[in-house]
């Protein structure tokens, strides 16, 4: 690390954000290096900051040099939970639909019939990758007839399905309930696995004004400075699930509203980015005064 960027909090430190030179009262040190104001910390902590810590921002921030953004074990647990539910419920789905084939050789459903049920959803997914990887490379109208060709599969389905119920019964039944099932869990489970894999050994430290990513066998620093916006939501927020860091050279790392830390994390890119909040001690009674009240009108 460069030891320009390092600043010593000394008697004549100006608050990064108010200018105020701080004589007089002592600076708050955040764990992205800059200096500030009691004044300005505590604006831009939300009450619900206190209430959840027990603390005042400018207290509990003493007491945490580093930020530690990693997900909770409940959280992990209810991860892992969300995979293995609907993988349960696949292979539940692929029983049924073994059930369903088994039944039909016994019940001596036409082989044709059958061969034709059990390879359309094939070739449709064939046609599916085909479709991603060499689009560029086709020409336009054998693009369309592709689409066309592959949509008029899919419809062909459900009407091959009802057909084979209705005319041989419970084994074609068994097969259709089954796919159904492995069709719907299949979707479900890869969003699981995907949000699993996304919090299993996510570690994002924040020290000394670098970040220090670990995620999985990945591992990453960057300097806090190299970060030019940051959208972090204040966790219960309805309807956001994320926040967002973007650095310097374009990449975004996102976050979700689960992790530890993230809370003061918000607090201290909002003290990086955003000017909207006066520091005055009149505002600073105002906000407070306002989100007393929001939180006693919804008791
Ligand atoms: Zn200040």
């Amino acid at each position: 690390m460069p030891e320009s960027s390092i600043q010593q909090p000394s008697s004549g430190t100006a608050c990064q954000r108010c200018e105020r030179v701080l004589s007089a009262e002592r600076p708050v040190r955040l764990p992205d290096n800059r200096v500030y104001c009691a004044a300005c910390c505590e604006s831009m902590a939300a009450d619900i900051f206190e209430m959840e810590t027990g603390e005042p921002f400018t207290r509990w921030i003493e007491k945490h040099p580093q930020l530690v953004m990693q997900y909770q074990p409940l959280e992990l647990t209810v991860r892992r939970f969300g995979f293995m539910f609907p993988l349960a419920m696949l292979l539940l789905g692929a029983g049924i639909f073994g059930y369903g084939v088994y039944t039909s050789f016994r019940d001596a459903v036409p082989l044709p019939f059958l061969l034709a049920g059990l390879i359309t959803p094939l070739v449709i997914g064939g046609l599916w990758l085909i479709y991603e990887n060499f689009s560029d490379s086709l020409p336009k109208a054998a693009r369309s007839a592709l689409r066309i060709f592959a949509a008029l599969l899919a419809m062909a389905v459900p009407v091959y399905g009802l057909y084979g119920c209705l005319k041989f019964g419970r084994p074609i039944g068994f097969m259709v309930v089954g796919a159904a099932i492995i069709a719907f869990f299949a979707v479900l489970a890869l969003r699981g696995l995907q949000a699993y894999l996304r919090a299993l050994n996510f570690k994002l430290v924040l020290k000394d004004g670098v970040f220090y990513l670990q995620h999985g066998s990945r591992t990453d620093t960057f300097p806090a400075d190299e970060v030019v916006q940051a959208c972090v939501v204040r966790p219960g927020t309805v309807g956001a699930t994320e926040g967002a860091l973007r650095l310097d050279d374009g990449r975004m790392l996102t976050l979700d509203t689960c992790l530890s830390d993230l809370h003061a994390l918000g607090v201290v890119m909002d003290l990086r980015f955003r000017a909207d909040f006066p520091p005055s001690a009149d505002d600073i009674a105002r906000i407070r005064r306002d989100n007393l009240r929001k939180i006693r009108g919804l008791s």
